[in-house]
């Protein structure tokens, strides 16, 4: 018996990256799944491997109807809906706020926040109907502190963070759940999805931020799309039944505290440091 038998999920972001972890995790623990994404070939390879488990559904999440037809979708082919994780994204506007424009905010927002609010309204009355749910909401560090992400993409991700507060306080009378998880730094396609980024040059790239991962942050290993997948199954499960409102940071500790707090070398470069004041100073007072 699996965690989610039986359930009925929908995925966004789901030919990619974390999305699709979380596909072949919530499949292997016994539900069907909506797969959404915009990367139709990606999307239709999924299907095909988990053939009457995954239906993918062609979604644009910066579109109201594209959110409104991928939570039918769940009710039309499975019979109605019980988990949403809204995950799909990208980048965003790189522009500073000095050099800002109208429509890279606008469209920033409407790609990782709107979409959220969307495929949160879309899916709770088919939640309703089954008695509650559980929605799962990607949100990021960036969203938490600065330094992690471009300004557009931060205050999206922030946004996340409390809509999903706010969402969880209006939802648990239906008995659905609201909750969100802050990633840290995970390898996946994200950061060299540009067109501007030739093919071997994104490899290359890939395969430098990995090397660099592990001195990132507290735990030396790069973060993975089945950690935050694994994540994604407790708040989807009963395992979290009385979890909700909540933010859940899966980031190997990279937002404990500055990097003297972790890593004992900074601590001990102080130290050498410090000795090396003193004596000079001793040395002087002596002379
Ligand atoms: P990936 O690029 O691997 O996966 C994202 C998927 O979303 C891709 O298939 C992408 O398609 C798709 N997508 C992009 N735009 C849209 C859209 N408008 N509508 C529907 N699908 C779309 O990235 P991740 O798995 O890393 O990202 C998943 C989520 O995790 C995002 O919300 C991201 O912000 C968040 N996150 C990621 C972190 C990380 O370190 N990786 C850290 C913190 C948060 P295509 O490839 O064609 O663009």
């Amino acid at each position: 018996m699996g965690r989610l038998q039986d359930k009925v999920a929908v995925v966004t972001g789901a030919s990619s990256g974390i999305g699709m972890a979380t596909v072949e995790l919530f499949v292997a623990e016994g539900a069907r799944v909506v797969a959404a994404d915009i990367n139709d070939a990606a999307g239709a390879a999924l299907q095909a491997r988990y053939q009457g488990f995954v239906h993918f559904q062609h979604c644009d999440v910066t579109q109201e109807a594209d959110i409104a037809a991928t939570m039918a979708a769940a009710a039309d082919r499975f019979d109605g809906l019980d988990i949403v994780f809204n995950n799909a994204g990208a980048g965003g506007s790189i522009n500073t706020i000095e050099d800002m424009t109208g429509e890279a905010w606008d469209f920033t927002m409407a790609l990782l926040l709107r979409s959220v609010a969307l495929g949160i309204r879309y899916a709770t009355p088919l939640m309703q109907k089954r008695g509650g749910g559980a929605i799962v909401n990607t949100a990021s560090i960036a969203g938490l502190e600065a330094g992690y992400g471009p300004i557009a993409y931060s205050v999206a991700k922030a946004g996340v963070i409390q809509l999903t507060t706010l969402a969880a306080a209006q939802l648990a009378r239906h008995d659905i759940r609201v909750n969100a998880i802050c990633p840290g730094f995970i390898q996946t396609g994200i950061f060299t999805a540009s067109d501007l980024i030739p093919g071997p040059l994104k490899e290359q790239i890939k395969a430098e931020m990995r090397a660099a991962a592990p001195a990132a942050q507290p735990l030396k290993r790069a973060g993975e799309p089945i950690d935050i997948a694994e994540a994604c199954l407790y708040l989807a499960s009963d395992a979290s039944r009385f979890v909700t409102g909540t933010k859940l940071v899966v980031d190997g500790g990279m937002t404990v505290g500055p990097r003297q707090a972790w890593d004992p070398e900074v601590r001990a470069e102080r130290a050498r440091m410090m000795e090396a004041r003193r004596a000079a100073y001793e040395a002087g007072v002596k002379g």
